[in-house]
């Protein structure tokens, strides 16, 4: 499994996580910027990452993993198969969560529900809502990035690669702008 040195240094090798001085959405400055998608251009990366996260549920009885489209799709894929099982996406049809292209959760079926970031844990929700509509059983969730600083509950077992809160400054009180250092606005809907 993963350390969790490790795995920020797979974030970092594959850009996915910058450091530096960014403008971020919001309009706040950071010294952190995080692109999940950046490390899932990589197979070998993506590979690594999510059989650390099948790990983490070892023991566990798991039929399906099941992913939100998009950020969700290249993780549920690799879970699917570090863990040997049936694996697919859910996708938003006229903004409702939904399953699409016939795929099927089948009542009493185990499902590990699956995702790239978490930040208010709003569309893995809307994936648990879907399974259990269909009679499946969530027995966990399992995200690379842990965004919510603690704030989202599942209900289910949740475990993640890497837990971290980005801090941010109001730009008028940012210390990296007091430094004089030119700040940089990568371009994202992520942040
Ligand atoms: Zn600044």
């Amino acid at each position: 499994m993963l350390t969790r040195e490790e795995a920020i240094e797979i974030f970092m090798k594959s850009k996915a996580l910058l450091t530096g001085h960014y403008r971020l959405t919001s309009g706040r400055h950071s010294s952190q910027y995080m692109q999940c998608a950046q490390v899932l251009q990589y197979p070998r990366y993506a590979g690594q990452l999510c059989d650390s996260l099948a790990e983490k549920f070892a023991g566990i009885q798991v039929d399906l993993v099941v992913g939100p489209a998009l950020g969700g799709i290249i993780v549920a894929y690799e879970v699917g198969r570090a863990l040997g099982v049936k694996t697919f996406f859910t996708e938003r049809e006229q903004g409702v969560m939904s399953l699409r292209r016939g795929f099927a959760v089948n009542p009493g079926e185990k499902v590990l529900v699956v995702e790239d970031v978490v930040t208010t844990g709003g569309s893995v929700k809307e994936v648990i809502d879907v399974v259990r509509e269909k009679g499946g059983e969530v027995v966990g969730v399992g995200v690379l990035v842990d965004r919510s600083n603690g704030k989202v509950d599942f209900g289910v077992r949740t475990e993640s690669i890497l837990k971290m809160e980005i801090e941010s400054f109001d730009p008028e009180d940012c210390p990296l702008c007091k430094q004089g250092l030119p700040v940089v606005k990568p371009g994202s809907r992520q942040v």
